[in-house]
């Protein structure tokens, strides 16, 4: 089926649901013997730029056996008009109601739309809690960065894929045809199969116990494994190079090539520094063929580079110098997550001397000492030469990111920021250069060693934020905030247990949606959600957990160490530094088979 015009006229952006765009895969449905709709729970602009939906996407169709279409949260719009005319949420390419698929993979990058999830389920036709679905209901596959917590959307999900799944894909397809009739699966058949492989959890195998109002641990069933390994891949898997061409703007319009997966760096409030381990880069000729492919397939003039730190990678020199070799200055390439130093400076030289707007740096924190804390350490002389460099080679404007509420945070280190941006901005005044900050408030994350510690409080948080406002106003330099409400909720959803599913139920059911957008967030149907149910939603958040705890995600098994992580967290508290494990292994748990970098 199709969204009849009526429909389609009255929307914002009805190529949001039209599909049929350049290198989407359309096909036949009777000649395919898999479906799978693929979603990342947040508009098509959005999720149509993931890397991971586009991946799996080009993956899954690669395989001539396999139907794998997308769907994404429609705008408050559609939603709707899609509710007055009693029509169901189809998907993009052959206009099936989610209910026809026999999966449904969601990728789940963000806690924030947990509430989409739901969403999109209901709207699909499928029963949103599992418990209540049928045979005949498609399988429900959670997968993606905000899984390493999944607990508070277990109740929604059949099961999860937890690490990197492309190698898993064909065994679990291979299970799901086995354990079918007629095209029916056996769901709890099949559950049970897969249970035991690596990076397979299914939430029904474990029931959650408590004491004394504090999660105390998951008890697993039917011979359900107690741990569950991250499935890590040993390389790369390919790049995807037919990447889906929008009719519309979306936040990524450009050709993205991931060049490395992992970070050594250790940045100790980093969930990708973990879940990520250990780094695996492509090499230097596969990277190129990949945009050459990339381009090919797509007339993108634009390339993005795509690692956690791309200035990491061992060859990026080399890399840039043979693609400004083949393609001149025909095609703009891009590094994100550059660090603020010299050699950064030169590789952003040598891709553009003509572009030379802005810049963006993340340094975090502002002082020396919370530098030490975080393990993510620059000298204050190295960076301010490097913004004077900058700003003397022709950038006009920095935008620097932040982080406040960081654990040991005091309100000198804060002012340690507002010190570092006057200086930074004293580089670029004989030239009227602009320095720009984004503040975000941490949010201690599952896996990292400061998962143990808390949030600060909506006072503490306050306090900070109006020293930064103060003193940074006088200087004229612009600011950009994460919401603190949004904070707290990002917090309690991250660190939450199975209990928090009633919570993301009643929100859901009173009307939360598409919370990522600050004109949908209402904090208020949140907290009304969390007192309904019980439970404090700012203990949550906020609450630092001993040690001997055990914490709601520890049953998923990242391959790093429980050692590893709390040796960090004490280095923390003593200022400690950790140095990159490219220079000689920190011992974080992970094997010899596992790591290309131990010696
Ligand atoms: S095993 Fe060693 S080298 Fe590999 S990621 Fe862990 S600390 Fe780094």
């Amino acid at each position: 089926m199709r969204y009849p015009d009526k429909i389609l006229s009255q929307v914002e952006k009805p190529a949001r649901y039209t599909g049929g765009e350049w290198n989407s895969s359309r096909k036949d449905w009777d000649k395919t013997k898999f479906h799978i709709a693929l979603s990342y729970p947040d508009v098509y602009e959005i999720g149509t730029s993931n890397m991971a939906v586009g991946l799996l996407y080009e993956t899954l169709n690669n395989n001539k056996d396999v139907d794998c279409e997308r769907v994404f949260m429609p705008w408050l719009d559609m939603l709707r008009l899609l509710k007055e005319n009693n029509l169901p949420l189809i998907s993009l390419e052959n206009g099936r109601p989610l209910k026809d698929f026999d999966a449904v993979g969601i990728s789940i990058g963000y806690e924030m739309t947990f509430t989409n999830i739901l969403t999109i389920l209901d709207m699909g036709g499928i029963p949103v809690k599992a418990s209540e679905r049928t045979d005949a209901d498609p399988l429900v596959i959670g997968g993606g960065s905000s899984c390493y917590n999944p607990e508070p959307v277990a109740d929604f999900f059949d099961m999860f894929v937890i690490g990197e799944c492309e190698d898993l894909i064909s065994s679990l397809i291979d299970r799901f045809l086995s354990c079918s009739t007629n095209g029916r699966l056996d769901k709890k058949k099949f559950l049970l199969a897969v249970s035991g492989l690596p990076g397979v959890y299914v939430p029904s195998l474990y029931r959650p116990k408590y004491h004394d109002g504090e999660f105390d641990g998951l008890e697993a069933v039917d011979g359900a494994p107690l741990k569950i390994r991250r499935q890590i891949a040993k390389d790369l898997p390919f790049a995807a190079t037919h990447p889906i061409m929008p009719y519309i703007e979306a936040v990524h319009d450009r050709a993205g090539v991931e060049i490395a997966r992992g970070c050594t760096r250790g940045c100790r409030f980093c969930n990708a520094g973990i879940i990520y381990r250990p780094v695996r880069e492509r090499p230097i000729d596969d990277v190129m063929n990949a945009i050459r492919d990339c381009i090919d397939h797509t007339g993108y003039d634009e390339v993005s580079l795509v690692s956690l730190s791309s200035g990491d990678y061992s060859k990026i020199d080399e890399l840039i110098s043979r693609i400004r070799h083949e393609y001149g200055d025909s095609l703009t390439v891009s590094l994100p997550s550059l660090r603020l130093d010299q050699h950064s400076l030169e590789l952003l030289e040598s891709l553009s001397a003509s572009r030379k707007s802005g810049l963006t740096f993340a340094p975090e924190a502002g002082s020396e000492h919370m530098q030490r804390v975080i393990n993510k350490y620059i000298k204050r002389e190295e960076l301010l030469e490097t913004s004077s460099l900058a700003f003397s080679k022709g950038w006009t404007g920095l935008k620097l990111y932040f982080m406040l509420g960081l654990p040991e945070e005091e309100m000198e280190d804060v002012q340690g920021i507002v010190d570092l941006v006057k200086a930074v901005q004293q580089t670029g005044r004989s030239r009227r250069c602009q320095v720009r900050l984004g503040v975000a408030n941490f949010v201690p994350k599952p896996h990292t060693p400061f998962q143990w510690e808390g949030q600060h409080t909506g006072e503490v948080l306050t306090a900070k934020h109006d020293l930064l406002k103060n003193q940074l106003s006088r200087l004229n330099v612009k600011i950009n905030w994460t919401d603190t409400d949004i904070s707290v909720m990002e917090a309690a959803l991250s660190r939450g247990d199975r209990r928090l599913c009633e919570v993301v139920y009643r929100a859901w059911k009173s009307g939360a949606v598409l919370d990522t957008w600050s004109e949908c967030f209402d904090f208020s149907i949140w907290k009304r959600a969390f007192e309904e149910c019980g439970l404090d939603l700012y203990h949550y958040a906020q609450y630092k957990r001993t040690t001997d705890m055990v914490l709601p995600w520890e049953h998923l098994d990242m391959g790093i160490s429980r050692s590893f992580l709390l040796r960090e967290l004490k280095k923390s508290h003593d200022g400690e530094l950790t140095d990159d494990c490219r220079h000689g292994c920190n011992g974080c748990g992970l094997t010899k088979t596992e790591c290309p970098m131990i010696g």
